[in-house]
């Protein structure tokens, strides 16, 4: 059984400038994680004066590490989620993040003339790629990813840095009243480090490099603070355990998960690690009964009914899955992640009316999230389905410009501006995408 499926929905493509070896980048977009990240981080934002602007997104990599490219996105990798053991670790990791971007270590680094034109066109993932690029010139060095001694560091910030950035995330740790002995277990976590080979080092340690006497001063941060009572952070345990334990049955195996689950914390939280384990193992009959005993439990809760959703789907129970994808949708009406599960659900359903629903759901996801290419693959099928040519190439054209092969966006996007309505939305969108092919470097 696959992962979910808008496991790598998205990818940031770091070859479309073609300064270095591609190297896509995968998000894991769930949009329960999603929430629960974004719960975790929200006392530290507000501290960090950045509020709910700024995104928490999971990388899908097993290593170590969390970055920042611009102002608006903290990245996370899974395997450093997976590897924290709770709730403060987590905001400490945000803290810190949080703060090269208060700081303007990002913005600095975004100044780059070609980096801005790029950016400014086509949003977050030429984002990424254009920082990527922005490497070869600048200071900073670069690297998404472990297998090219070219990209190894992502954004390598300096010790100054680093100090000013430890310094403020534990200010915004106390400021949100959160116990900021997070932060120096996370630190502890990758000591010693700094004396290792580059090769053998997590990536955090290379976007972030430590010293002996960056942990020094960090503990003292911490140490003064030291017994002080910390408000309950219940809540924030909740759904750190709860973001943790789906995504390790979504990328451990099965088994592995199954073992595990009894010692979860919750109840509800034990279910939905079975639920997911079985459902990949695959045995649909345990994986549905468990699905359908958890949204008994939490009938509120639009996350376990776009699970149970993603769950029937998968196993081709289409007309189940567009219901629970329904009521997900009318428990949190603005998720795009939901509403982009819920149109692939009705597009499945392989009827006139059912396409009719799908578009209408899919286009408010594209609207509430423009950055997903899976909504965007399943609005191209919708159009097509729908007999609207011109809209399906010019999704289809949006689609390969986010992934980078703006070549065979712009083949689309011609295709596109040759049959929509010249002057309409649609049609200066296409030209959006031909003007960001052309500005792009051959
Ligand atoms: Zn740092």
């Amino acid at each position: 059984m696959r992962l979910a499926a808008r496991v790598l929905a998205a990818a940031l493509c770091l070859s479309v400038i073609g300064t270095l070896p591609a190297k896509a980048v995968g998000l894991l977009r769930d949009p329960d994680i999603e929430h629960a990240l974004n719960t975790i981080a929200s006392p530290i934002l507000n501290a960090a004066g950045l509020g709910a602007r700024v995104k928490v997104l999971v990388v899908n990599d097993q290593s170590l590490n969390a970055f920042v490219v611009d102002a608006d996105h903290i990245f996370i990798h899974a395997g450093l989620l997976a590897r924290l053991e709770n709730a403060r670790q987590l905001q400490s990791v945000i803290a810190h993040e949080a703060a090269h971007i208060s700081n303007g270590h990002i913005a600095r680094r975004m100044t780059n003339a070609r980096t801005a034109r790029t950016s400014a066109g086509l949003g977050l993932a030429l984002a990424a790629a254009a920082a990527a690029s922005g490497a070869g010139g600048a200071a900073a060095g670069i690297a998404i990813g472990t297998q090219s001694s070219a990209q190894r560091v992502l954004f390598a910030h300096t010790r100054a840095e680093e100090a000013s950035a430890d310094q403020a995330g534990v200010r915004y740790m106390v400021n949100a009243g959160i116990n900021p002995d997070g932060a120096v277990e996370v630190i502890d976590i990758f000591r010693g480090q700094e004396a290792l080979s580059v090769s053998r080092q997590d990536p955090y340690t290379r976007t972030h490099p430590l010293s002996q006497d960056r942990f020094r001063a960090l503990q003292g941060f911490a140490a003064a603070y030291g017994g002080q009572a910390w408000p309950d952070s219940g809540a924030a345990d909740y759904w750190f355990a709860r973001a943790q334990g789906k995504l390790t049955a979504f990328t451990r195996a099965p088994s592995w998960t199954l073992r595990r689950a009894k010692s979860s914390a919750t109840d509800d939280i034990r279910l939905m690690r079975e639920a997911v384990a079985y459902h990949r193992q695959p045995d649909v009959k345990k994986a549905v009964a468990t699905i359908d005993k958890l949204a008994s439990a939490r009938p509120k809760d639009p996350y376990v009914q776009e699970l149970r959703g993603q769950i029937l789907l998968e196993s081709r129970n289409f007309p189940a899955a567009a219901n629970a994808y329904g009521a997900a949708v009318s428990l949190s009406p603005k998720d795009p992640l939901i509403l982009g599960g819920y149109g692939r659900a009705l597009l499945a359903l392989d009827t006139a009316d059912g396409n009719k629903r799908a578009l209408a759901a899919l286009e408010k996801a594209r609207s509430l999230d423009p950055y997903s290419s899976g909504v965007l693959r399943d609005l191209g099928m919708a159009y097509a389905k729908a007999g609207q040519n011109g809209m399906a190439s010019l999704v289809t054209a949006e689609r390969y410009a986010l992934t980078g092969r703006l070549k065979d966006a712009a083949l689309h996007a011609k295709r596109a501006e040759g049959l929509l309505p010249r002057g309409s939305a649609p049609w200066q969108r296409a030209q959006d995408v031909l003007t960001a092919a052309k500005a792009a470097p051959k």
